[in-house]
């Protein structure tokens, strides 16, 4: 037995683990599981992998039937193969651990792996010279069941402290709980809308960065549910309040060195990065059917809600898609965000989407625009167009139908995922979208 192997056995036992949860997050960014129960765990230490049916991968969010046109059929398995460096015993479910997982068909990646894809992304942003770290930057909502459905935690304003009074035993639950798997929180607070909080993450390389997403995600939920109430992360919860972003935080490194800002010009963005970000807002509507795939999503970005509905950027700007947040006096730049993003998204599909458009920026030397100061809405519709400040799609439809036309995106999922992906996309889209509100909402809430 490896040294490795030997020391996952010992922290199953020091934790008392019965069951291993195998963690995959499919198309329609439901993250689910499979799991092993330890005494059988041995095996899949040395690389056995889980069976799932390969038409997992055509599943859209609403039940499991498979979408049409998907390209995958009932019959087919997949397996999954534990990535043991992200195993870790789950505080809000004593029992249980859980690992992270690559999906494999035979000895090759899985073409409709979604982690795979983003592996695929990194390298290809490593053969540029470039890598990549994020952080993703969630807003949620949290609520208590009641008679007549699920009930906001509190009606207050931003970081009015009467929420964080509400809320302490479970915003230091889920604290401890993230910290207790690695991750590192940065902040707390409560967000504008009804129940709505925030609970920013430190940035790590890519892959890890997604790998966290799946954590927050969990972690929040379970340990809310622990505490009576039920966390979400739909985008658009309360039609007129502010609605739950995302927010994807990227910086570009080369040879270990942050290649954001120029050597001593903290406030002027390089080259690269101006091309990588001109390349992210080129791809922008496509990306969307990637960053804010579900129908919901584009309830929240509207012009005057702070959730990126323009393509373009800002420094300190938070109505601009790109925002680049305003340092304090004599600190550089450090990283640029981008806000048409929600946690309704497979966190490996958009952070490897997204670095697909900025290493095509970056491939082809796009040009980025001059930043936006002001509200984009406030600007004519001439002025906008004079700027090449476009709106972005206004239903998943829209998007869907831009992904379609976008080779550059297309050829990075390549055939297979993106065959898979865009049939659960259209299954949702043609489910949901007359949809009332309330009926939308109701399905989503335990899904994100
Ligand atoms: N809640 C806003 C959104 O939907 C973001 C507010 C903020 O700037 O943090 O993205
Ligand atoms: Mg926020």
């Amino acid at each position: 037995m490896t040294s490795s192997a030997r020391e996952i056995l010992t922290r199953i036992q020091a934790h008392n683990v019965r069951f291993v949860r195998f963690i995959w997050c499919d198309n329609a960014n439901v993250i689910r599981a499979k799991a092993v129960r330890t005494t059988f765990i041995e095996s899949y230490l040395h690389g056995e992998g889980v069976g799932i049916a390969a038409a997992q991968q055509a599943l859209p969010v609403m039940y499991d039937a498979l979408a049409p046109g998907s390209g995958l059929t009932p019959a087919g398995e997949a397996h999954m193969r534990a990535d043991w460096s992200t195993f870790a015993a789950l505080p809000y479910a004593p029992g249980h651990a859980r690992v992270l997982t690559d999906i494999y068909d035979g000895e090759q990646p899985w073409a409709h792996c979604p982690r795979s894809f983003l592996r695929r992304m990194i390298a290809r942003a490593a053969d540029h010279g470039v890598h990549i770290f994020a952080a993703f930057e969630n807003e949620f909502s949290l609520l208590r069941p009641s008679e007549s459905g699920p009930q906001p935690f509190d009606t207050t304003v931003f970081c009015q402290t009467w929420a964080l009074d509400q809320a302490t035993p479970i915003i230091n639950a889920i604290t401890d709980a993230l910290e207790a798997q690695g991750l590192q929180v940065e902040m707390a607070y409560p967000e504008s809308g009804p129940g709505q909080f925030e609970l920013p993450v430190r940035y790590a390389d890519a892959l890890r960065a997604a790998d966290n997403q799946i954590i927050f995600r969990e972690t929040v939920k379970g340990v809310a549910r622990q505490h009576g109430a039920l966390a979400s992360f739909v985008p658009k919860i309360y039609p007129d309040k502010a609605g739950n972003g995302a927010h994807l935080h990227f910086s570009l490194q080369r040879n270990g060195r942050s290649i954001v800002v120029e050597p001593d010009r903290p406030h002027v963005l390089t080259a690269e990065m101006r091309a990588f970000m001109a390349g992210v807002l080129h791809h922008l509507p496509a990306l969307m059917a990637l960053t804010t795939p579900s129908t919901n999503s584009f309830k929240r970005i509207r012009p005057r809600f702070w959730s990126g509905a323009y393509t373009c950027w800002g420094i300190g700007n938070r109505e601009a898609a790109l925002r680049a947040p305003q340092p304090a006096a004599g600190q550089p730049i450090t990283n640029v965000e981008l806000k048409t993003s929600d946690a309704t998204a497979n966190p490996y599909l958009s952070l490897g989407a997204v670095i697909a458009a900025g290493v095509d920026g970056l491939a082809k030397g796009m040009t980025l625009g001059e930043p936006v100061n002001g509200d984009p809405a406030d600007l004519s519709e001439a002025e906008r167009a004079a700027r090449g400040i476009r709106q972005l799609p206004a239903t998943s439809g829209e998007a869907i139908a831009a992904l379609e036309q976008d080779a550059v995106l297309l050829d990075a999922l390549g055939d297979a995922l993106a065959r898979s992906y865009l049939a659960v996309r259209r299954a949702e889209w043609e489910a949901m979208k007359d949809l009332p509100h309330a009926e939308e909402v109701q399905l989503l809430l335990e899904r994100y």
